[in-house]
């Protein structure tokens, strides 16, 4: 057996007794109480829960934006607590795509230069108008985003997170500011890259129709997790009800 062959049956994080705690003064804020998590790769998760229940916390921990106070946190067989800095830039860059709620999209960038700031970069990217493509936007390529609605911007935003080929999409609220069938599309697109690209994805939503698009729910409460539902049998989008 090659012993540099990489493990496809391994998961994309294991988080163990993952733990957060902001200090601001005197005061402490446990964000994350002890999670244990397996995010299994090549599925699409959805994370549901209250307000300040630690959902953004645990998806910038796991991305690479912000490190635990204590736990264990692996992507793949990669352990990101050992990380220096320097080691967490560039897993970030290799690895993750991240979808806000607002699009981030430079004003005086086209949709295609927008990717292209990805493309230009990225050790494996796929071509940017191929990006573009996969959400649909092949014809609006060379639109500024002042000339694209609030659905096409996040689906240009989609496009610049995939076109490195991450092996995960980290999302936060990424239909927040968008009404139902522009919404709708924008999760079409997520849905998309996970189907044809295998990109694991995970969705933090306070919409929890969502949730049925979903192979794995993680309910929050309180910084921890609550309860966990698999669902064997996901729907497309287009059939979740808002
Ligand atoms: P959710 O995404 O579920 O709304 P968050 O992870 O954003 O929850 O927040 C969890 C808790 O951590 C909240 O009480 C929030 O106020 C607090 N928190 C988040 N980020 C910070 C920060 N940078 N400094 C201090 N407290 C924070």
């Amino acid at each position: 057996m090659n012993a540099e062959a990489p493990d496809r049956t391994l998961p994309a994080f294991r988080c163990s007794g993952l733990a957060k705690i902001y200090r601001t003064g005197e005061t402490e804020v446990h964000a994350l109480r002890g999670v244990d998590l397996i995010i299994p790769a090549g599925e699409i998760l959805v994370l549901l829960g209250p307000s300040g229940s630690g959902k953004s916390t645990l998806l910038n921990i796991i991305g690479g934006l912000d490190r635990p106070t204590s736990g264990g946190l692996f992507y793949r067989d990669l352990d990101l607590v050992a990380m220096d800095d320097a080691e967490l830039t560039r897993f970030r860059r290799a690895n993750v795509g991240f979808i806000f709620q607002f699009y981030n999209l430079i004003p005086s960038l086209t949709a295609e230069e927008n990717v292209r700031l990805v493309t230009d970069i990225a050790e494996h990217p796929m071509d940017a108008a191929d990006s573009l493509s996969l959400v649909g936007l092949a014809d609006r390529r060379d639109h500024y985003p002042s000339q694209l609605s609030g659905g096409e911007q996040q689906r240009v935003a989609v496009a610049r997170a995939i076109a490195k080929q991450p092996g995960v999409l980290l999302c936060d609220e990424p239909t927040g500011a968008l009404d139902s069938s522009t919404g709708t599309r924008v999760l079409e697109t997520l849905a998309n890259a996970n189907r044809t690209l295998g990109t694991t994805v995970v969705i933090i939503t306070h919409n929890v129709g969502i949730a049925a698009m979903a192979h794995r729910v993680f309910h929050f409460l309180d910084g921890r997790i609550a309860r966990i539902e698999v669902n064997d049998r996901p729907i497309d989008p287009s059939g979740i009800s808002w």
